[in-house]
């Protein structure tokens, strides 16, 4: 464990996550059609034409992809349409304890208390077999998978655990975009799924999201929840919330997608670079990278909490910034500590060790390497 002293001078510090949206010049055309129509919101031309991009990329029929003001919102308003608001005899949303704070956030607002359980240790995903016998099952109103740093969730599995238990699922898969365009045949259909456009995502608006599903009649009431529970006539029909993307920005999803193959192609080379150096460095079994995961996460697997704050702490000393993405878990953020659930060891050992190193689309080799040979210095082996 012991390093040498540093003889360089102090470097650029080097930030975790570094966003690339479009740049102006290449969002001004679509600025340009909102100054002609004065349509701003509600369903204006430019999120229609996004959304009916979007939703050929997922290979949806038309209508089954609704844009929404961001992950979050598209959360909301999925388990609104799909499961409602909680009520007395079914209180209870599940929720894996591994994910970000976001997921717990959005069932609170639907009115469920998140109930926590574990994760697989393999997938790092809830795995619908035990909840099938879970002794809280008849309490559950809505289950909520999540696509663990955009690993998308099968669709099958959940499928079946619906139709065996009649409980309402939407998937989290807020980081998933890459995955779910590159297999939606198997991770995109009856079961809604929550994308987020949030800038640290790889496919981005700054602030969006989407609800994807090929039940299209699911999908309209998704927009309904997302509208003030309003569609067509000035009446409100159902528990809602205002989730709806603005024009603005949908100007940005559609600069997104003019530029998304080559923004693609960048995101996979520095992934393909953290393998390459990785692999020499000898370290390459401790990193996990896209396509196993979104390509806006390249973590780092430590042994243990132990391991994972001393490297960080090597990371730090060489001005880089590193990130625990999901904290230690849902049950150690202070508002969530008091949660009911099950026991959390995977997760326990999980989130505290997953370090989440630097990412850009743009990213320089040098500064992988820079990255890299701390790894190696820090005695990663
Ligand atoms: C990013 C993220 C969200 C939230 O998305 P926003 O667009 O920021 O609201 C929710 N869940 C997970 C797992 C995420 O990674």
């Amino acid at each position: 464990m012991l390093r040498m002293p540093r003889v360089e001078a102090q470097r650029e510090q080097i930030p975790v996550l570094r966003a690339l949206l479009p740049c102006a010049d290449r969002v001004l055309p679509y600025l340009r059609r909102i100054d002609e129509t004065r349509l701003y919101s509600n369903h204006g031309p430019l999120s229609i034409e996004f959304e009916r991009r979007l939703a050929d990329k997922l290979q949806l029929p038309g209508g089954g992809l609704v844009s929404a003001s961001s992950g979050t919102a598209a959360l909301v308003g999925a388990i609104l349409a799909a499961a409602g608001r909680a009520t007395p005899e079914r209180p209870l949303a599940i929720v894996p304890a591994f994910t970000f704070s976001a997921t717990a956030a959005a069932v609170e607002q639907c009115g469920y208390r998140p109930y926590l359980a574990d994760v697989d240790a393999e997938s790092w995903m809830l795995d619908p077999e035990p909840l099938l016998s879970h002794p809280e099952c008849n309490r559950i109103g809505v289950a909520v998978p999540v696509a663990p740093f955009g690993r998308p969730v099968p669709q099958d599995p959940w499928r079946r655990f619906r139709a065996a238990t009649g409980i309402p699922v939407v998937i989290d898969g807020a980081a998933s975009f890459v995955g779910l365009a590159e297999r939606p045949a198997k991770f995109l259909g009856a079961i809604p799924v929550a994308i987020s456009f949030h800038a640290t995502k790889a496919f981005a608006t700054g602030e969006g999201g989407a609800v994807a599903t090929n039940d299209v009649f699911l999908a309209q009431r998704c927009a309904q929840a997302l509208n003030f529970g309003i569609s067509g006539m000035r009446d409100c029909q159902m528990a809602s919330t205002n989730g709806k993307m603005s024009e603005y920005h949908a100007a940005v999803g559609l600069a997104e997608l003019d530029g998304w193959s080559e923004k693609l192609t960048a995101w996979l080379r520095v992934a393909a670079l953290y393998q390459q150096q990785m692999t020499d460095a000898g370290l390459i079994d401790r990193l996990c990278v896209a396509p196993d995961i979104g390509p806006n996460y390249v973590l780092l697997r430590c042994r243990g909490a132990a391991e994972a704050n001393w490297v960080e702490h090597c990371l730090r000393e060489d001005g880089i910034d590193s990130r625990l993405w999901y904290g230690s878990g849902l049950q150690h953020q202070t508002y969530y500590a008091r949660l009911p659930r099950d026991l959390l060891n995977v997760t326990g050992d999980i989130a505290p060790s997953l370090i989440g190193l630097p990412v850009a689309p743009d990213l320089d080799g040098e500064i992988i390497r820079r990255v890299v040979t701390t790894l190696a210095a820090a005695s990663v082996k």
